[in-house]
């Protein structure tokens, strides 16, 4: 039985297969091919959604995890799909170098990630997957394509996010950057002072985000900056890990109160504003590595909803989200996170031709339990959003949940669908989750 890593989602693979070398993979899709079985390729399992579900072959990358080369001339890293971000992000630190951004959690391996586009925040930077420059990888008839922006680029704007639907990524090359430290200055602040500011906040600061506490008009904003190097001398030391009781008030007195709270749901605008007391009601100014400067504890398994919009739509769709929260009475989790990321040219990316805001709504699930409200709550949000700001301008975060048809909102779906059918004429690599999300 294998489940994701949130544990919403569970399959029975007829059989799970981590090859170790290229040659194995290929006989592997060569095999699958002959006895017409379907094949899913898997990261790690941290996609809160069904997209890695498969009755037929799944195929983990898990050993084909090596860092292949570092070229510092042109300061790009090349690096098999099965690494982790972790593996990678130590790796490249232990020669002194970093990625340019890294998302809140390295669990994630290259291939997941770069298949579901994933993503930080700073609207000069952008995800994951269009930051990659080049790229390999094998179709579902055993052939290796390489490509880039200049060769086979029609291939690699498509495949740099293309949640496992037209091969298999062996490889990427990523830009990498001299180690750096950076000035982490987290401030609490008014949603309605928030609304007055955060476009100037987002260009002049290299990575800015915010999170709004639901049911409060609290929301904590974060501004994080290279720092020059006479700042950098004296980096804020690591704090230790969490006390016993810092764990016990931060993690299992929240779970708890989260479980109790699907019981007696008014109890979660209470936790919300203890939590955010705790949590977001100090300004705190740090001098820190980049892991430090961008991840941060997720906490417990959850349900997550993700939505890139125009960056000037922020404040009317986190109103749209308030008023259906408003109006059905919802008692929701917190927080809901907004981050900003760079337009480019990848197909099926959030971000595909325009700079966008990403809202990422939040449901916990403590002890795996789900409230009654979580999925009317996150299709009511996803609806208001639709409603408020059209179709065109909400696009799904791939990895998470959604209702809606990508079609409304992706201008290259048709393209991208055409590409899968001929790479992919059979079907081979679709699971019930891509039939429905990448159907035209
Ligand atoms: C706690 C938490 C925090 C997160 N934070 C962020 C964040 O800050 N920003 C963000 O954007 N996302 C975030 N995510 C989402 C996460 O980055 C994505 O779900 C990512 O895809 C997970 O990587 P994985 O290795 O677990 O991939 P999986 O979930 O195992 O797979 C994801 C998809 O990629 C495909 N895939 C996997 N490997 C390959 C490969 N080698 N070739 C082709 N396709 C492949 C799979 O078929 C599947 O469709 C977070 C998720 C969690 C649980």
């Amino acid at each position: 039985m294998w489940s994701n890593w949130a544990r919403i989602h569970s399959c029975r693979p007829e059989q799970i297969l981590a090859p170790d070398s290229l040659e194995e993979l290929r006989k592997i899709m060569i095999r699958a091919r002959e006895v017409n079985a379907s094949l899913r390729v898997v990261g790690v399992g941290h996609s809160p959604n069904a997209s890695c579900l498969t009755s037929g072959w799944m195929v983990s990358l898990r050993k084909l995890n090596r860092v292949l080369s570092i070229d510092t001339s042109a300061m790009t890293v090349k690096v098999q799909a099965g690494a982790t971000l972790d593996e990678l992000h130590k790796e490249l630190a232990a020669k002194g170098l970093q990625m340019l951004t890294l998302p809140s959690i390295l669990e994630q391996t290259i291939g997941g990630a770069i298949g579901m586009a994933t993503h930080s925040t700073g609207l000069g930077y952008k995800n994951l997957s269009s930051s990659v420059t080049c790229l390999e990888l094998m179709t579902a008839q055993g052939d290796i394509i390489a490509c880039s922006a200049t060769h086979n680029s029609t291939v690699f704007d498509a495949a740099r996010c293309s949640a496992g639907l037209l091969g298999i990524i062996l490889t990427v090359t990523l830009p990498i950057e001299i180690q750096t430290q950076f000035c982490l200055r987290c401030v609490p602040e008014r949603y309605e002072m928030v609304r007055r500011t955060y476009a100037t906040k987002v260009r002049e600061c290299e990575h800015y985000k915010f999170f709004w506490v639901p049911h409060t008009d609290y929301c904590y904003e974060s501004f994080c900056n290279r720092v020059s190097t006479k700042e950098a001398i004296n980096p804020t030391p690591a704090p230790p890990p969490p006390g016993f009781f810092k764990r016990l008030l931060h993690y299992h007195l929240f779970e708890f109160l989260l479980f109790l709270a699907l019981f007696v749901k008014s109890l979660i605008p209470l936790i919300n504003r203890f939590y955010a007391y705790l949590n977001f009601s100090k300004e705190t100014r740090i001098i820190c590595d980049l892991r430090r400067a961008f991840t941060f504890d997720c906490l417990f398994p959850q349900y997550v909803s993700e939505y890139a919009i125009p960056v000037d739509k922020c404040f009317i769709a986190l109103d749209a989200i308030a008023g259906a929260i408003e109006k059905e009475n919802f008692k929701v989790h917190f927080p809901i996170e907004i981050r900003f990321v760079a337009n480019d040219n990848v197909w099926m990316s959030p971000a595909y031709r325009r700079d966008v805001c990403y809202i990422g709504i939040i449901m916990y699930r403590p002890y795996g339990w789900d409230s009654s409200q979580t999925l009317p709550y996150l299709n009511a949000a996803e609806n208001a959003l639709h409603n408020t700001l059209g179709a065109e301008n909400v696009r799904t975060h791939l990895a998470k949940y959604f209702q809606k048809d990508l079609k409304l909102s992706y201008p290259k779906l048709s393209e991208f669908v055409a590409l899968r059918d001929s790479l992919d004429p059979l079907g081979m690599l679709h699971n019930k989750w891509s039939r429905k999300a990448f159907s035209l």
